[in-house]
């Protein structure tokens, strides 16, 4: 039970997605202590990773279902599976509520139906992730749900951008990058005429995206969308009707409007983020809490994608894995020759 680890662990991974499951994993390899926390239903439907339906940019996830999960389960399942290591990983399938520095390293605190719990561990790797913010239509983010699985509506043109090919696009999206990604899509996969839908956004673009959106002949909308045109079960994705009349035809929609960074157990402690909220880090990927790691998708300035996050996940473990052996060894250079 997990309120009855008294133990100080290594290191506490917060977050089961892409980037939290490879740190887990570098960390057991590397011998170290770990506990995951693994998050609840609540958390992972909030998680980018769950709703990757599939991956086209990472060699051999083609055709997998859900190969981000699907990589998680097997990654523990292994670990689980493995004499000699099982016991250097434990999981807690619970969310941590608060984060606290303390003398030794960190305490992480949970609550489950048998009540309020506490972790103690020497270092954080915290991989909490972002989300993409949704469109509101007619006052709701719930009308796109059930198209992004068809890839009607894309969040990430560097996954998925190839599927645009050949359709009739549009960006929701009222800064100036909703316009570079539209001149990108034209340069990259022909698009003519892309439909930029500001959604009565406040902002507005500049006088240099205006320059560009009229370059490319796209179409500006201001007036907000007031519905989906389409069946998500049979014809998919068919244009938008906005507020103002307009029908704005198109096939496939690229979202733009920022993310949402889980940066609250970060920002509790006084943890450095940039403008979106995503956490300023240092060598190793080390925030500006000494001993707090960030990794993946809430990490500033990186690429947001599996394949990154898993690299600055493994940076992260061995870096808390040098220190952790270079005190041992320093213990070691310490004692006495004959305690050696
Ligand atoms: C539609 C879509 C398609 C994509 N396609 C691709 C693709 O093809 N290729 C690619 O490389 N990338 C793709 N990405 C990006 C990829 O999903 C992310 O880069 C990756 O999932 C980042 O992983 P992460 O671990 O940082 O965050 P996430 O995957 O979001 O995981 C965060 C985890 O943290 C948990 N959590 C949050 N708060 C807590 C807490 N307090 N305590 C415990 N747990 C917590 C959540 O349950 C969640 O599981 C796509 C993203 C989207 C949205």
């Amino acid at each position: 039970m997990a309120d009855d680890i008294d133990e100080l662990f290594d290191l506490a991974v917060i977050g089961a997605g892409g980037a939290g499951t490879m740190a887990f994993l570098r960390g057991v390899l590397n011998y170290d202590r770990c506990v995951l926390f693994s998050g609840d239903a609540r958390t992972r439907r909030k998680g980018r990773s769950t709703w990757v339906s599939h991956v086209d940019n990472i060699p051999g996830m083609h055709g997998l279902g859900h190969p981000i999960g699907k990589s998680t389960k097997c990654t523990l399942e292994w670990i689980e599976g493995q004499e000699g290591l099982r016991d250097r990983g434990t999981v807690i399938k619970a969310v941590v509520e608060r984060l606290e520095r303390s003398a030794e390293g960190f305490v992480c605190r949970y609550e489950d139906k048998r009540g309020s719990h506490a972790v103690r561990a020497r270092f954080v790797v915290l991989a909490t992730g972002c989300m993409d913010v949704q469109p509101q239509i007619g006052g709701s983010i719930k009308p796109v749900f059930p198209f992004p699985n068809r890839g009607d509506f894309i969040y990430c043109v560097r996954c998925d951008g190839h599927l645009t090919r050949g359709k009739e696009l549009s960006v929701i999206g009222a800064s100036d990058s909703a316009v570079s990604l539209g001149a990108m899509m034209a340069d990259r996969y022909g698009h003519e005429g892309v439909a930029i839908l500001e959604n009565g956004l406040e902002g507005g673009l500049g006088e240099e995206a205006r320059a560009l959106a009229s370059a490319y002949g796209m179409q500006l909308h201001a007036s907000p969308i007031a519905k989906i045109l389409g069946d998500p079960r049979d014809r998919g994705l068919e244009g938008f009707r906005l507020v103002d009349g307009t029908r704005v035809d198109t096939t496939c929609c690229i979202v733009s409007l920022g993310i949402i960074a889980y940066n609250s157990l970060l920002c509790d402690l006084g943890g450095e983020v940039d403008a979106s909220g995503r956490a300023v880090v240092g060598e190793a990927g080390e925030s500006s809490i000494p001993g707090l790691f960030v990794v993946g998708d809430l990490q500033s300035g990186r690429k947001m994608q599996v394949y990154t996050a898993w690299d600055e996940a493994v940076d992260s473990a061995d870096e808390i894995n040098a220190r952790i052996r270079a005190e041992r060894r320093g213990r070691r250079l310490g004692a006495a020759p004959g305690e050696r």
